[in-house]
């Protein structure tokens, strides 16, 4: 588990350029944590160190965007999904098969259709306005070795 700890919205995008520079293709990013912990922050920094240039936006009516890059970026938020059907419906397990990255919002929502080997980051609010404390955990070894890249990263800011 490695914590990482935000006093304002840029210590958060500097987590998120780190993650985005680190990844290869295929990663899952299962993000939790209530409403304003800053998923949707840490999402748009990703986009940036992934060099993707257009502006990321809440998906939370049509669940997901996708953005183009030399790697895609499909950004999912499940808080308003009506039925876990409606996932596939929207072609879920070719999402998470590609070789795109896949960044889920509110992921704790739909954890058994999640896939074993995943980086789930959870956001928490601490007190003070800006404080917040994003723990992150690899659960297989794809994700051991991007969590091991994110942290080398981190490093050298
Ligand atoms: P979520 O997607 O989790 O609902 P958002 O990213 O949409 O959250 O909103 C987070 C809000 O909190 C933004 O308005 C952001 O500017 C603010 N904020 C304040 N401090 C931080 C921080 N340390 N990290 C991320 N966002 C922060
Ligand atoms: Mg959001």
């Amino acid at each position: 588990m490695y914590i990482f700890k935000s006093y304002s919205p840029e210590n958060t995008a500097n987590l998120g350029k780190a993650i985005g520079k680190s990844l290869r293709g295929s990663e899952i990013l299962c993000f939790s944590g209530d409403l304003g912990a800053g998923k949707t922050t840490l999402t748009q920094s990703i986009a940036e160190g992934m060099g993707i240039k257009d502006y990321v936006t809440s998906p939370t009516f049509t669940i997901i965007n996708e953005y183009d890059g030399d790697i895609a970026l499909y950004h999912f938020d499940v808080y308003r999904l009506g039925d876990p059907d409606e996932l596939f419906d929207i072609g879920y397990d070719e999402y998470i098969d590609s070789d795109g990255v896949c960044i889920i919002e509110w992921s704790n929502l739909i954890e058994s259709e999640l896939p074993k080997d995943r980086l789930e980051i959870q956001l928490k609010r601490l007190d003070g306005e800006n404080h917040r404390e994003m723990h992150i955990l690899a659960t297989g070894d794809y994700h051991k070795e991007l969590l091991e890249r994110i942290e080398k990263e981190l490093a050298k800011c």
